[in-house]
């Protein structure tokens, strides 16, 4: 089965998100099934840097105002197919905004190129290469089954994968006219949306299937409260809907192995993180004490409950929990956090920035990790901490509720739990777990016991990848019949 996939990032070459982790680590999980990959993506200057361009696989006198071109490379085990257009995505800055954090004006002309292109090789434009499936990812390669319905792919079954239902792709109707779909598009069931053009409500009408990262989440986007405004088109849609968990890459994130650790560790003896939670005190200024340290490793941003977290730091810190911070985003929150660790010095630390390696230090050598986020669509720094026994400490959200077994009377006893789920999202609802975190550290067999379980969850890919390959196969019987 050859699978086409389009998405706007992948790991290790570009990752804003889990978005990354997911279409880096999905083809190689479906190599081992028989299911081969082959990813389009935008050939970003961090991109370009990666290969020597050969002859291409295609080319464009003209895509969206200027000469564009493919080219098909194999790196770090990935079989891409690399979109070669200056004009759109040779620039400094993110894949999405400026150097100043700014979206690109242009971002709407950007992704259609990818989309367009997309739905091109969809319909045979590389040589020797006939999709099976097309797999899209996120608003920003949604359109390219609104480029598939209206145009030569209109039979090849495809699916769209939703990793956030909060990014949506919405702009203005004067674009339309240069997108070059057919007018008859410009519909409600096509890619109109509240009177302007909407990229992934496009995807997700003209979508064979929808996935997204979790079945909790899967079942809450049909809700007013987390539909965000797509909930009466997701209801009707709702046949063709299914809800897959993430894995995450056990070779990246393995405690016996992992470089970036200060002290490797087996599964079988979390009392060796010790020299990792040394080095968190140290690079966040924490005081040693024997209590735990809770970490955040986040997006600063109110999805992420981090403005609950923020107003309630006090009481965490006097229930006796130690709190080190990796974060950006939003720069209230950020200023919120500094001042609460200015407020707790040796007991609050924060850490502004993007850091992969510290990342990787903290699951090793905290003890929870907090996740109190107000929806979350699957969640993977959980998935971390269950594999590196860091406790999860997480709201009972979408993937968060679907992956944390949470440390009741009955799970205890039983010896299933990994780790503490709260709700509300609020913060009397976060210092009440954070108390019942309190209890349940104090208890240091206990509190092994809990690590250890959860660092057998089984939170690789295999499940999942087993879940997409089922969902592909279900999709050509449907074409066949
Ligand atoms: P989202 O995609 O909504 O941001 P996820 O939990 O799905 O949230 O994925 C976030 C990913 O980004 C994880 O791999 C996490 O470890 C990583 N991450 C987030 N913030 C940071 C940071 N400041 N430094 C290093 N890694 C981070």
């Amino acid at each position: 089965m050859q699978v086409l996939a389009v998405t706007p990032e992948i790991y290790p070459l570009i990752k804003t998100g889990g978005l990354a982790d997911v279409t880096g680590a999905l083809p190689l999980a479906l190599g081992q099934r028989g299911v081969a990959t082959r990813t389009l993506i935008p050939g970003y200057p961090v991109v370009m840097a990666k290969f020597k361009k050969k002859k291409a696989a295609t080319q464009y006198s003209s895509l969206q105002g200027g000469k564009a071109s493919v080219h098909a490379v194999k790196i770090d085990g990935l079989d891409l197919l690399v979109l070669d257009a200056p004009h759109l995505f040779d620039r400094p800055g993110g894949p999405y905004v400026d150097a100043g954090g700014k979206d690109w004006p242009d971002n709407w002309r950007r992704f259609a190129a990818l989309s367009q292109v997309g739905a091109d090789i969809a319909s045979g434009a590389l040589a020797g290469f006939v999709p099976d499936i097309v797999h899209v990812h996120d608003w920003q390669a949604a359109l390219t089954l609104a480029y598939m319905r209206y145009g030569a792919a209109v039979g090849v079954p495809s699916v769209i994968t939703v990793h956030n239902l909060a990014f949506q792709g919405q702009f203005g109707a004067s674009i339309f006219a240069e997108l070059g779909l057919p007018p008859q598009a410009m519909a409600l069931d096509g890619v109109e949306y509240y009177g302007g053009v909407g990229y992934l409500k496009a995807g997700l009408q003209a979508a064979w299937a929808i996935t997204t990262v979790s079945p909790t989440y899967a079942q809450e986007i049909r809700s007013p409260q987390f539909g965000m405004g797509l909930d009466g088109l997701i209801n009707s849609r709702s046949t063709d809907l299914f809800g897959i968990v993430n894995g995450i890459d056990p070779e990246i994130w393995n405690p016996v192995s992992d470089p970036y650790l200060v002290g490797k560790y087996a599964p079988t003896a979390p009392k060796s993180r010790e020299p990792n939670k040394r080095a968190v005190e140290q690079r966040f200024g924490l005081g040693r004490d024997k209590g735990p340290i809770v970490c955040v490793i986040s997006r600063l941003t109110w999805q992420k409950g981090i403005d609950i977290l923020a107003g309630v730091v006090d009481e965490v810190v006097g229930a006796g929990a130690r709190l080190a911070v990796l974060g950006s985003g939003d720069p209230g929150l950020e200023g919120a956090l500094h001042a609460a660790a200015a407020r707790h010095p040796g007991r609050v630390g924060v850490v502004v920035g993007y850091d992969e390696a510290l990342s990787h230090v903290m699951q090793g050598g905290c003890d929870a990790i907090l996740i109190p986020s107000r929806f979350e669509p699957c969640g993977l720094t959980q998935l971390y901490g269950l594999r590196y026994g860091c406790v999860p400490l997480v709201a009972r959200t979408g993937g968060l509720a679907d992956t944390v077994i949470d440390a009741n009377e009955a799970a205890v006893a039983a010896g299933v739990a990994t780790g503490i789920l709260f709700a509300p999202e609020s913060g009397p609802a976060l210092v009440q777990a954070v108390r019942r975190m309190m209890t349940l550290y104090a208890d240091r067999s206990a509190w092994a016991a809990m690590q250890k379980q959860g660092m057998k969850s089984d939170v690789s890919w295999d499940r999942s990848a087993v879940k997409y390959a089922d969902l592909y196969k279900t999709l050509l019987a449907r074409k066949a019949a």
